[in-house]
């Protein structure tokens, strides 16, 4: 799960690390009345979506071409008059409120939305600094290692995917101990490849301890500040800082878990949660329904092999009911673009002909406008496929992983099987 960065940077308050003071407004009137509270010289009005690229990104209106908006988001063009940023630096009280009107109702469009862009609701008025230098800190598990691991560069406010591509030895590594925290020496470590001196390394070392805490604390699985900043006045700050948390510890993080926007979470991946099914939206037009995670996978690697392209990935779990198979069809059949659909299931934890009697259920209850595809094995696999066999439905079985894939994929180009 991810969230905004007014709520991380409140999160990484807590633990004692420096953000710049913000206020996050809903409406142009409440960024006015924010920036007279802020009370400085220099305040900075952002877009609050969960995308990064805001500062190069365009607030456009539903009548904006959104393709052009993203050409201009990623830089193919020049930006024309009067097309917002989602990052505005302002001096007067006026100039906040335009700066959240020409935001606020708005969709930002960023080189990570993509075309279809992401609505602003709220944006963050935040005490704007002069900033000496940007850096980049991020922390994310590293499966080999095992272990978080904490990755600094001073080559802050750029995208970091160019940096580790072009020039990984440019990235400062640190291995976590999940126990400890960040260590004193690791700390220095850091701060010295970032060029941190004297009162800056101080403060620089207690960043980065209390930011590694809060991740460790949070059971984040990804945290970026970038940038990270040195101010004029020499304090360490995170400008900017994006977090995911793993959506498997939510349970523990009450406080974090109420942060979930629904604006920003796909409408199909939420309904599909509530039925306890695990669904990820793709691009192709197969639909798969699957048991076990692991199955799914390999069932879309299997589509893939073939030629064809996964819908989705659905996972409706070991001991699936006839409830939830219902629903998945449903999530499945609502996409315009699907064009078949490919049931695999394993009936170990459930058998067969129940897994029949549920799929023969829904496909009555449900107006199935493309071909299904049925593949099932495992306890009373014979019955379970005599019941579909027999039922004078529209069903089209497979035996075996390599037919369904090589049946749906057929099914979908249009061609009979
Ligand atoms: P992102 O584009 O979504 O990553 O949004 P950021 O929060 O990183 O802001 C983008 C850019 O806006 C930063 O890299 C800075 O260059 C600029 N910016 C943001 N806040 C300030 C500020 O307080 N002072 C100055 N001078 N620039 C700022
Ligand atoms: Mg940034």
């Amino acid at each position: 799960m991810k969230v905004h960065e007014y709520q991380a940077k409140e999160l990484l308050k807590k633990f004692g690390a420096a953000v710049p003071e913000g206020i996050v407004a809903s409406t142009p009137a409440e960024a006015a009345a924010a920036f007279k509270a802020l009370n400085e010289p220099l305040v900075v009005v952002k877009a609050q979506v969960h995308s990064g690229g805001r500062g190069k990104g365009v607030a456009v209106g539903p009548e904006a071409d959104r393709a052009e908006a993203l050409a201009v988001a990623s830089g193919e063009k020049p930006r024309p008059e009067g097309w917002a940023k989602g990052v505005q630096l302002v001096r007067t009280a006026e100039e906040a409120q335009k700066a959240a009107a020409s935001l606020l109702g708005k969709t930002l469009v960023t080189y990570q939305t993509g075309a279809v862009g992401s609505p602003i609701e709220k944006v963050l008025v935040t005490v704007g600094h002069n900033i000496v230098r940007e850096l980049y800190l991020g922390l994310a598990i590293d499966r080999g290692e095992k272990a978080p691991v904490l990755m600094a560069t001073t080559e802050g406010g750029v995208e970091i995917e160019t940096i580790a591509a072009h020039h990984p030895e440019k990235i400062h590594r640190e291995t976590i101990d999940v126990n400890a925290g960040l260590l004193d020496f690791q700390a220095r470590k850091i701060c010295k490849a970032l060029g941190f001196e004297g009162e800056t390394a101080k403060k620089g070392s207690v960043f980065l301890k209390n930011f590694v805490q809060m991740f460790l604390d949070t059971d984040s699985s990804l945290a970026e500040v970038n940038p990270l900043i040195v101010t004029e006045g020499g304090e360490v700050m995170a400008l900017d800082l994006k977090l995911n948390f793993d959506d498997n510890a939510l349970f523990r993080h009450k406080d974090i878990a109420a942060m979930l926007d629904p604006a920003e979470e796909d409408p199909n991946e939420m309904r599909a949660a509530k039925w306890g099914l695990s669904y990820v939206q793709l691009d192709g037009n197969i639909a798969c329904l699957v048991n076990g995670a692991g199955l799914a996978m390999s069932t879309m690697d299997l589509i893939k092999y073939h030629g064809g392209d996964p819908a989705n990935f659905l996972d409706v779990g070991g001991g699936a009911n006839k409830e939830q198979v219902l629903e998945g069809f449903r999530i499945l059949l609502s996409s315009p673009t699907v064009k078949a659909v490919l049931v695999n299931i394993f009936g170990g934890i459930m058998q067969c002909d129940i897994i029949a009697a549920a799929i023969l259920a829904a496909y009555d209850e449900i107006n199935f406008h493309v071909p299904l595809v049925v593949r099932l094995e495992g306890t009373n696999v014979e019955k379970g496929m005599k019941m579909i066999e027999e039922s004078g439905r529209k069903i089209i079985v497979a035996k075996g992983l390599t037919d369904a894939a090589q049946k749906v994929v057929a099914a979908a180009k249009g061609e009979t099987v």
